[in-house]
């Protein structure tokens, strides 16, 4: 038998997504390839293909904390990932969560809305992260839509967001993919007043769990003990990759091309 030494452990807290393309599969294809262990607990299911969603389930508080605490109890955690809560309640079973891993890197995506714009959480559960997650937060990584409701401006640009959702969070990463700029900007902000722009060439299409993609790799990066402004840049980096190498697998939107094709050698 062989044996490795053990990869670093990404708890994931976020919904599954039976298309494949984003959610709980999502974090455990992007971790994989940057090589850490996915630990996926899930929070909510949903009903959607690669076009949109048309419902979703919370599970209960109680189901979640018991995943949760079956991995805290077992594997030495060195970073957590949140995607879709999906409730308030959410939000703070994520909260009471996080006080049994003190000093542990949390990446927050605020998920509320799904690639092709349908529901994954009401607007309340994004005031709920931006008071109580986004706090206990290493970084947030809202879109531009995303923090616009953050932070309720609804027109807001990202600087104007991140001046409103600065004050909560140590690092606020805005992607700018939903803007139609020519190249995409995206911008992280550092409560200190510190800024950096990571632009990169728009690719053509709609994607399906780029979102996803994203922070998970981060959270991977982090959790290998990469420093945070470096493992930004090699999280937009890998993503961006995926993204010029995705697959339309349905009739709806692209999907990250997060690992190699093929794994028998
Ligand atoms: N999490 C779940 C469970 C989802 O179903 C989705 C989108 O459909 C997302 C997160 C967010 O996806 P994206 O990475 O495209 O923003």
């Amino acid at each position: 038998m062989n044996t490795y030494p053990s990869r670093p452990v990404v708890l994931c807290l976020s919904g599954h997504d039976p298309s494949g393309g984003a959610g709980l599969q999502a974090d455990i294809e992007a971790l994989l390839a940057q090589g850490c262990h996915a630990a996926p607990t899930v929070t909510a299911l949903t009903v959607q293909d690669t076009v949109n969603v048309s419902d979703f389930r919370v599970l209960d508080r109680a189901w979640v904390m018991a995943q949760a605490q079956a991995v805290i109890a077992d594997l030495p955690v060195a970073a957590v990932k949140l995607g879709m809560l999906g409730s308030v309640e959410m939000v703070d079973t994520v909260v009471e969560l996080m006080q049994q891993l003190p000093g542990i890197p949390l990446v927050c995506d605020p998920v509320l809305r799904a690639g092709g714009g349908g529901s994954l959480g009401k607007d309340d559960v994004g005031y709920a992260m931006r008071e109580r997650l986004l706090p206990i937060a290493a970084i947030a990584t809202p879109n531009l839509p995303e923090a616009r409701i953050l932070a309720e401006l609804p027109e807001g640009t990202a600087d104007e967001c991140a001046e409103k959702l600065s004050p909560f969070c140590r690092h606020l990463l805005i992607t700018g993919g939903h803007g139609d700029e020519t190249d995409i900007h995206n911008r992280l902000y550092v409560r200190d007043g510190d800024s950096h722009t990571f632009t990169c060439v728009r690719l053509p299409g709609s994607y399906h769990g780029s979102g996803c993609t994203l922070a998970s790799t981060l959270a991977g990066r982090l959790a290998l003990g990469e420093e945070l402004v470096s493992a930004v840049r090699s999280a937009l980096d890998y993503t961006w990759r995926t993204l010029r190498d995705a697959e339309q697998p349905g009739r709806g939107q692209y999907v990250p091309r997060r690992l190699p094709l093929d794994f028998s050698q």
